[in-house]
């Protein structure tokens, strides 16, 4: 069948794809050391799942309002209100299926055909392909890790053209960890208001920050920043709710009532049980967030120190999120473990699954060549025999 010119080019995600390539590995049988997926393994807190189970008992299982129930729009403003003092009623509040389909959303309801939207690189794989497709063109620009991968005011403004719609932001960052210093954020909103330039704003690892780095949602510059700002943030990564797929934005009002126009047509409401069990994530007790914090702190030093030990690696010490991101352009040429010689970072990761069975992904997804992103969120047993097979396979066979 023919299909549509905005389908036939698109790509499947690379994580999943890698997620999808390991555990096929793992289905014949193989011991697969899998750090694709930045989902966290920790099993949701009992207390959000039992309110799924009382919401269902409730009988909560029928169509909601498309843009989410107004007990969690309130909870969410709530949440915004308590942590950042940033001012938002429901009406600005629209939940969706994930933080990805937010940012579906959010793209389709303010970019088109002939519009560009600025991408600091390197950038989450599904980034570009969402703004691709809306018809609109993702203006890559890469920032260095020197600067911590942080795009800075300079190279913002001079990526702006009268085709920009949009900056595409997200802080901390997938796939670098970069958590942006608090005066590189704010010369970022001088830019977005001197030039009148929308910001999605994605903030999904907002609560995963850690030593030395803080964060502060980019809304809270003042009053001018957030009415050109929109939130994308949701339950996935702080509460340990992947599969129960809730996301949601924070916007303007015309902004929020087309993406809830939109997603009235395209997908009605997201799943209701789940939508009780993140009202409980937001207003039941949060020490769950420190507990799982402090398992992702500690994982983050054990990998880091193991990095650093490797010798020919290199990455900026990432302040957030749960991924290293790290350069092995130094091994390419050179013969790694089976004599396997590699001059990419896709055939680095392939190689590496094949003869080591260690998953990571590769930087080429993320518009960073010569880089791989190893995901730590998983236990530090499995990091520590994965990175001594990943050690094993950089060494060659001595
Ligand atoms: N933004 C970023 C930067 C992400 O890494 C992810 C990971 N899935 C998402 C958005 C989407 O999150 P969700 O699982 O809620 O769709
Ligand atoms: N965001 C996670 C990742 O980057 C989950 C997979 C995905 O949605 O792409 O691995």
């Amino acid at each position: 069948m023919r299909l549509s010119s905005a389908v036939s080019s698109l790509k499947p995600s690379a994580t999943i794809a890698a997620a999808a390539k390991a555990k096929a590995l793992k289905q014949q049988g193989v011991t697969v050391y899998d750090f694709t997926l930045g989902e966290p393994d920790f099993t949701t807190p009992k207390h959000i799942c039992d309110a799924a189970v009382a919401a269902m008992e409730a009988g909560h299982t029928h169509y909601t309002p498309a843009n989410g129930i107004l007990e969690l729009k309130q909870a969410i403003c709530e949440t915004y209100k308590r942590e950042y003092g940033l001012t938002y009623t429901p009406q600005q509040v629209v939940v969706s299926n994930g933080a990805k389909h937010s940012i579906h959303n959010v793209l389709t309801a303010l970019c088109g055909p002939g519009d560009e939207v600025i991408i600091p690189t390197p950038y989450w794989v599904s980034y570009s392909a969402l703004v691709e497709l809306t018809g609109a063109t993702p203006v890559l620009v890469p920032t260095t890790q020197e600067s911590g991968f942080c795009l800075t005011a300079e190279q913002f403004e001079a990526a702006i053209t009268d085709k920009t719609c949009l900056l595409m932001l997200n802080n901390p960052c997938n796939p670098t960890g970069a958590a942006y210093p608090i005066d590189m954020l704010e010369a970022l909103a001088k830019v977005a208001v001197e030039r009148n330039i929308p910001v999605l704003s994605d903030e999904i690892y907002e609560k995963l920050i850690y030593d030395g780095s803080e964060f502060r949602s980019f809304a809270s510059f003042g009053p001018e920043v957030q009415a050109l700002t929109i939130i994308v943030s949701g339950v996935s990564k702080a509460y340990a709710m992947t599969g129960w797929r809730i996301g949601w934005t924070l916007g303007p009002v015309d902004v929020t009532t087309a993406m809830s126009d939109l997603q009235s047509q395209q997908t009605s409401n997201p799943c209701s049980i789940s939508q009780y069990a993140s009202l409980a994530a937001l207003n039941g007790p949060q020490e769950c967030l420190g507990e799982m914090l402090e398992k992702f702190a500690e994982r983050r030093r054990y990998v880091l120190d193991r990095l650093n030990n490797i010798p020919g690696l290199s990455f900026a010490t990432p302040g957030g999120a749960f991924y290293a991101f790290f350069d092995v352009s130094s091994y390419f040429g050179k013969p790694l473990q089976g004599g396997i010689v590699v001059d990419n970072a896709s055939d680095f990761c392939t190689a590496l699954l094949e003869v080591a069975h260690v998953a990571l992904v590769t930087g080429d997804a993320f518009g960073a060549p010569g880089y791989v992103r190893l995901s730590f969120a998983t236990s530090l047993d499995v990091l520590e025999a994965g990175l001594n097979r990943l050690e094993a396979f950089l060494a060659g066979d001595q």
